[in-house]
């Protein structure tokens, strides 16, 4: 169980997934393995063998002839490779080829008659599986498809989150949405998660900022794309990183720690005292605010006037954005914390 989160925990070293998106050739595959080996924290090669393209016509894998070579390097240079199975025959190959590590891409978390046939194929098995984030920001569908492994008996479980398609991405591939992941993570403490810098980002220059933000926010490693010649890749070229790339950014990867030494906690102690004061007076103050709610509530009954005014509710907000731009706040932020308290107050209002 080398895997599991108690492990990474007790070593605090990112584990690390490296490799092309796509085995392209024996030479290729031989060429970035022959690197990737001596790379201290690559515990798994990634090479992905079967490829579910958005339209047809595309490069869609070498399926059975990559996992012969994987086969044969694997046991030349004693590495270990991980591959995305799309299906459940799938399964039975990577099997017979002694893969051991799979992942599940996202477009197959997104299907749950998919997820289960796979896990069929995957029943008592003692693969490691990887589960990618479902193409849609819906992190009970990602859940569902870990609790779907644990049911046929799956116990070697990790995440990858990918990013999510949305119509706007913000400059990404696809957007991180990191609180999704958090949601994620918050339900499934013990599953590990990985972040895939590649697919979020879809170009290398966002590579490095991204795994960067990933061990700032705790994760326990990362999946990159790693070609020997990324420009020519025949799958996903824009975001590959070359070997070299890859190493600068292993050198300036710092994973952080996950548990404070008493002198870290002696240091944050005054400020968590002050952030700790905050929050009480901020609920206190929300408390009154709701009690000052439900007084209107009885005036607007008395004078049947309807509870939602919109133009008051306009004008409120207008009025805080204001004052949040001259505090620095950001709007979004403080929109969405404005609707969510007006929420609440309506809804007291007609429950009262
Ligand atoms: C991949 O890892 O190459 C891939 C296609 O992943 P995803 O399912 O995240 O798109
Ligand atoms: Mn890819």
């Amino acid at each position: 169980m080398y895997f599991c989160k108690s492990f990474m925990d007790k070593n605090n070293i990112p584990f690390i997934i490296a490799g092309p998106c796509s085995v392209e050739s024996y030479d290729q595959l031989r060429e970035v393995t022959e690197t990737l080996r001596q790379l201290s924290p690559v515990r798994l090669i990634r090479a992905g063998v079967w490829k579910p393209r958005t339209r047809p016509g595309a490069f869609e894998g070498l399926g059975e002839p990559a996992l012969r070579w994987m086969q044969s390097l694997a046991k030349e240079y004693g590495v270990n490779y991980c591959c995305e199975v799309a299906r459940p025959e799938h399964v039975a190959l990577c099997h017979q080829y002694g893969i051991n590590t799979i992942w599940l891409g996202a477009r197959t978390t997104a299907n749950p008659f998919m997820v289960e046939e796979i896990c069929n194929a995957l029943r008592s098995s003692d693969m490691t599986v990887l589960i990618k984030n479902p193409v849609c920001p819906d992190a009970r569908l990602w859940i569902g498809a870990v609790e779907r492994l644990r049911q046929v008996g799956i116990t070697n479980i990790m995440a990858v989150h990918r990013g999510f398609s949305m119509y706007h991405n913000n400059g990404y591939r696809n957007a991180p949405l990191w609180e999704v992941a958090m949601e994620f993570r918050r339900e499934q403490p013990d599953i590990p998660i990985l972040c895939d810098p590649s697919h979020i980002g879809g170009r290398r220059d966002l590579i490095e900022g991204l795994s960067i933000t990933a061990m700032q926010l705790d994760y326990d490693g990362l999946m990159v794309e790693v070609h020997p010649h990324p420009s020519e890749a025949w799958s996903d070229a824009d975001q590959q990183i070359d070997p070299q790339a890859f190493t600068i950014l292993l050198d300036n990867l710092h994973s952080f720690n996950r548990q404070l030494s008493d002198n870290d906690t002696a240091h944050l102690a005054p400020l968590r005292q002050q952030i700790d004061d905050i929050d009480h007076e901020l609920l206190r103050l929300m408390g009154q605010r709701m009690e000052l709610s439900q007084q209107i509530a009885h005036i607007k009954q008395a004078r049947q006037l309807s509870v939602y005014q919109s133009k008051r509710w306009e004008a409120v907000v207008a009025d805080r954005l204001r004052l949040a731009e001259a505090l620095g706040l950001r709007a979004d932020f403080i929109k969405e914390l404005l609707e969510k308290i007006h929420a609440e107050s309506i809804r007291v209002q007609i429950e009262k």
